[in-house]
């Protein structure tokens, strides 16, 4: 048994202003057989995981090559190509093989092309001809495109938003995979559209319960695997939306209606799976008035995790002006801050632009005589059992606030980005992190409150006000009634 794995992994936010080139590809670039036995990126784990599971399951594992951007703008066509036909000229030299595996994200867009992953399952089976069994693990911030489903015999998204299943995801779909090798199974796949674009978050009722109920459902009745597709409201795409996605055994009327059956109850669901967002000024407010520390605010609309420059000055710019001390703020994108500090040195004062540089909506930049409290070459963070780099990093501290800046544009995942500049988070007030979702399961174990912040972009909060043109209609909210069902 003879089996590819390579993975290939950015988001791609078709509004945002950095492009996504093959640079962007530098900092988590492997080749076959170089990457660590510890994930990069969730993407990568499926590597990892088919590494553990060639020696414990007895397969020949062939590896490709393993790489991820951080999400950003639109992928150039040269970088895409260059790496798609990269993996493609790997899986062609690992012939023959019985299956092969994709650590993809599904919402990789470059220009010219909508599907990347649609563009590349549909090559890998082009080489590999029909009897070979083709499989990927997705984010579930994906657009599940016909093309992607043609291709490949089964898919599978990760089901916590955190995304810190992307281990036992993998291991699933390497399962699925060696089985339909060895004929003992054949996965089908069934879609249904929920024709809706929403948030939701999984460490929560009421998706908590759903995400519950649907793995229970998996292994009974010939149900291989059930995921639920967010989708990925940060591009202009024709296959946006949530959808629910049902892999069977062979039971392709059984997977039809029990897509659309639990399709329906998501519809149901829609505007009830995320949570309120605060102004600056309310959240300060309740962060302040909450007893005991720290409360962990989230610059949600800033998220480089969803392709944003991470480098907005908004909440730092109200707590400066309100005179707020004992509060950490991390990380703020700003690669010359990083070098100008770097050359400072630890224990260095001087004064310092910094933030506020990608666009209008990031406001604008800190003018302020700060103190370099420490400089790390190379700074990573934890997310899940992942290390992230965030590039060269330092820290400065501002009128009584600690100030993480890192240089790789990365969204905050975990406290350790913090620890790892010499601050604990634990034992401030308030906590600011450029994250949406992915800081959750890292930092609810230290806060005493969690609360997200509206501070006013970049990118819109109200899906109704984003200018949108290729996506699919009718769509809920754009849309009030896209099923017909006279509400
Ligand atoms: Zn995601």
């Amino acid at each position: 048994m003879r089996l590819f794995a390579a993975s290939l992994h950015t988001e791609t936010n078709t509004f945002a202003p950095i492009p996504t080139d093959l640079e962007s590809f530098a900092d988590t670039y492997y080749r076959p057989g170089t990457h660590p036995d510890h994930p990069t990126t969730t993407a990568s784990a499926l590597l990892v995981v088919a590494r553990r599971r060639a020696r414990s399951d007895g397969f020949t594992l062939i590896e490709g090559t393993v790489t991820g951007a951080h999400p950003a703008g639109t992928t150039s066509r040269q970088a895409y190509e260059t790496l798609r036909d990269e993996i493609l000229a790997q899986l062609r030299a690992a012939l023959p093989v019985e299956a092969v595996a994709l650590g993809l994200h599904g919402a990789m867009v470059a220009h010219g092309y909508d599907d990347c992953e649609g563009d590349l399952l549909a090559h890998a089976r082009e080489i590999v001809g029909p009897r070979v069994t083709i499989g990927a693990t997705l984010d579930p911030h994906c657009h599940m495109t016909p093309t992607m489903l043609a291709a490949a015999d089964v898919l599978i998204c990760y089901k916590e938003n955190s995304h810190t299943d992307f281990i036992e995801r993998a291991g699933e779909l390497v399962t699925l995979l060696l089985r339909t090798a060895r004929g003992e199974i054949r996965p089908v796949s069934s879609v249904w559209d929920c024709r809706m674009i929403d948030l939701f978050m999984t460490s929560r009722e009421p998706m908590r319960g759903f995400v519950d109920r649907i793995s229970a459902l998996e292994g009974k009745d010939g149900v291989l695997s059930i995921s639920v597709v967010h989708g990925f409201s940060g591009a202009d795409v024709p296959h946006l939306g949530t959808k629910m996605l049902v892999a069977t055994d062979n039971r392709k009327a059984h997977g039809d209606m029990l897509a659309e059956k639990l399709g329906r109850e998501l519809y149901g669901l829609r505007g009830k799976c995320f949570t309120e967002l605060l102004t600056p000024d309310q959240g300060l407010d309740r962060a302040l008035a909450t007893p005991g520390a720290p409360v962990v605010l989230a610059d949600c609309l800033d998220n480089p995790g969803g392709g944003l420059a991470g480098d907005s000055t908004t909440i730092l710019h109200r707590m400066l002006a309100r005179g707020i001390t004992d509060a950490v703020v991390g990380a703020l994108w700003d690669p010359m801050a990083v070098r100008f500090c770097h050359g400072a040195g630890e224990g260095a004062r001087l004064w310092l632009r910094f933030g506020g540089k990608a666009a209008p909506t990031s406001g604008v930049p800190v003018d302020a005589e700060v103190e370099v409290t420490k400089v790390v070459k190379g700074a990573t963070q934890n997310f899940a059992s992942s290390v992230v780099s965030i590039g060269d990093a330092a820290a400065i501290r501002v009128s009584g606030i600690d100030v993480v800046l890192e240089s790789t544009r990365a969204q905050t995942f975990d406290p350790s980005l913090f620890r790892n500049l010499g601050i604990e988070p634990a034992d401030r007030k308030i906590v600011v992190v450029k994250s949406y979702g992915h800081f959750r399961a890292g930092f609810a174990p230290i806060a005493k409150d969690i609360l997200y912040i509206d501070a006013g972009g970049p990118y819109p909060s109200d899906i109704r006000n984003v200018s949108y043109a290729r996506i699919p209609r009718p769509i809920w909210p754009i849309d009030p009634d896209p099923h017909g069902l006279g509400l």
